[in-house]
């Protein structure tokens, strides 16, 4: 089945890439929820958290490293910004490839909606 974000990883779908090496790719997404809203994505097709391996450990904490650099880079970081990702539908997983959602530029409300 065709995938969102490996098609926007692969270059088959336009979206706005801001960060890209070898394992990982960030883009803005599409219906953004606050003034700095990224999606961090692995270049590997995972579906969701629960499908993440022991061997995928140092590609999950690459996401979280590029993160930061997105954070920095836009300027949110020393203000506060939010890491989300959704893991199945109930949570508000709609895409089936793993992403980490960098969220900031306002102030988060907590508990999350
Ligand atoms: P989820 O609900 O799975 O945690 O997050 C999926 C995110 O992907 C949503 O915030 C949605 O706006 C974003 N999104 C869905 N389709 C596209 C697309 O084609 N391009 C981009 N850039 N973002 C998308
Ligand atoms: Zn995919």
């Amino acid at each position: 089945m065709a995938c969102l974000f490996c098609e926007i990883v692969e270059r088959k779908r336009p979206a706005k890439i801001i960060y890209e090496d070898q394992t990982v790719t960030a883009f803005e997404d599409i219906n953004p929820q606050a003034p700095v809203h990224v999606l961090v994505v692995p270049k590997k097709h995972i579906s969701t958290n629960l499908d993440i391996e022991e061997e995928d450990s140092p590609l999950a904490g690459h996401l979280l490293q590029v993160a930061n650099k997105i954070a920095k880079d836009k300027g949110v970081a020393e203000r506060g910004f939010r890491l989300v990702m959704n893991c199945n539908p109930e949570s508000g997983q709609t895409v089936f490839h793993i992403h980490l959602h960098v969220l900031g530029g306002r102030f988060m409300q907590w508990p999350p909606g």
